[in-house]
C-alpha cells in the first residue's frame, strides 16, 4: 500500500473519555472527551495512520444496549466495505466491552481488522491508561496480521480474542483476561506479535446478518446461588415473553433442583435455555451432571453467560430449532 492505512475511530463513550473531577481518578463521568481531544495527546497515532473519527455514542458502557449494538454493527459494515478503509477502532467503556466485542465479531462481513478498546483510568487521571491503550489499538488495528483474527480487544499491551475476553476486576488496568486460552497475542508500543488465531466461526463466516433486524429476540440471565429462590426470576421471565433463558449455574452448569424445575417448565414452553456457569473458566459440558436431552437444555460450552445470551438472541434470529442452536454452541 503506497497510501498509509485509513483507520476510523468510533467514539463510544467509557472511561477512556471520561473527566475525573479529582486528577487522581475518584469520581467521574464516562464520555466527556471527543475523538479528536483523545487523539491530540497522542500525535504519534498519526505516524501511523491516517485516522479520522466518529462519535456514535457517549455513553458509559453500562448502558450499552441493542439499541447501540445493531447501528454499530451496520455502521462498521458500511464502513468496512470501503477502499478507502483499512480497518476501524471502537473505543468504549470496559463494563460491556466484551459483549460488544463480540457481538461485532458474529455480525461483522469483514476481514479487516477491527480493534475495541478503553481505559480503567479516567482521561485526566495520573498515569491514564487511555492513550497507550488507543496507540496500540490503532497499531493493532494497522497490522497486516491483524487481518482475519475477528473482533479484538486490545488493552495493557495485550490483544485478546472477543470470544475468550472477559472484564476479571473492578478496577484494575490488566483487568482484561481469557482465562481458557490467554491472549491472541502483545503489543509493544506499535509492534504487534500474536501467537494464535481464533478457531470459531467469526465475521466473515459467520450466518449472522442484522442488516435488517429491529430488535433482538429478548434472553434474560438467572444467576446460581445457593437455595432455590432464582426459581422465581425464571418464572418472571417466562411471564414477560422472554424468548430464551441462560442459567449462570453452578460448576459444570449445575442448578438447585428447584431452580432446574422451573427451567425445565419454561423449556417445555419453547423458551431456549442455555446452562453456562458462574465460574470463571472451564467449559460447561453436556456429559457432565446434567442430562440436556431429558431437560430439553443446551450446553455454553466455554462462553460466559453474557456472551451466551448474545449468541443466542442471534441464533434466535435465524431458527428456534433446538438442535440448530445447539450446534451454533459448538461452532460459534
Ligand atoms: N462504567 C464505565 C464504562 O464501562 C466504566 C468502565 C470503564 O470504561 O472503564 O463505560
Amino acid at each position: 500500500m503506497s497510501r498509509k492505512p485509513h483507520i476510523v475511530i468510533l467514539a463510544t463513550g467509557g472511561t477512556i473519555a471520561g473527566a475525573a473531577a479529582a486528577e487522581t481518578g475518584g469520581a467521574y463521568t464516562s464520555g466527556q472527551i471527543g475523538v479528536e481531544d483523545l487523539l491530540s495527546v497522542i500525535p504519534e497515532i498519526r505516524n501511523l495512520a491516517e485516522v479520522s473519527g466518529e462519535e456514535i455514542a457517549s455513553i458509559g458502557s453500562q448502558d450499552m444496549d441493542e439499541s447501540n449494538w445493531l447501528p454499530m454493527a451496520r455502521r462498521c459494515n458500511e464502513l468496512l466495505a470501503r477502499d478507502d478503509v483499512d480497518g476501524l477502532v471502537i473505543t468504549h467503556g470496559t463494563d460491556t466491552m466484551e459483549e460488544t466485542a463480540y457481538f461485532l465479531n458474529l455480525t461483522i462481513r469483514s476481514s479487516k481488522p477491527v480493534v475495541v478498546t478503553g481505559a480503567m483510568r479516567p482521561a485526566n487521571a495520573h498515569s491514564a491508561d487511555g492513550p497507550m491503550n488507543l496507540f496500540e489499538a490503532v497499531a493493532t488495528a494497522v497490522c497486516p496480521d491483524s487481518c482475519g483474527r475477528g473482533v479484538m480487544v486490545v488493552t495493557n499491551d495485550t490483544v485478546f480474542g472477543a470470544r475468550d475476553v472477559t472484564k476479571s476486576c473492578t478496577t484494575a488496568i490488566h483487568t482484561f483476561q481469557a482465562p481458557n486460552f490467554g491472549p491472541l497475542g502483545h503489543v509493544h508500543a506499535q509492534n504487534v506479535e500474536f501467537q494464535r488465531k481464533p478457531q470459531r466461526i467469526h465475521t466473515t463466516d459467520s450466518e449472522f446478518n442484522v442488516d435488517n433486524v429491529k430488535e433482538l429476540p429478548k434472553v434474560g440471565i438467572v444467576y446460581a446461588h445457593a437455595g432455590g429462590d432464582s426459581a422465581i426470576a425464571v418464572e418472571a421471565f417466562a411471564a414477560n415473553g422472554y424468548d430464551g433463558i441462560i442459567h449462570a449455574g453452578f460448576g459444570n452448569g449445575n442448578f438447585n433442583q428447584t431452580v432446574g424445575d422451573a427451567l425445565a417448565k419454561a423449556a417445555r414452553s419453547g423458551i431456549t435455555v442455555i446452562r453456562a456457569s458462574r465460574a470463571l473458566s472451564g467449559a460447561v459440558t453436556e456429559a457432565g451432571e446434567v442430562d440436556d436431552a431429558r431437560y430439553g437444555f443446551i450446553a455454553a460450552g466455554l462462553l460466559n453467560p453474557q456472551k451466551a445470551r448474545i449468541l443466542l438472541q442471534l441464533a434466535l434470529t435465524v431458527t428456534q430449532d433446538r438442535d440448530r442452536i445447539r450446534e451454533f454452541f459448538k461452532t460459534y
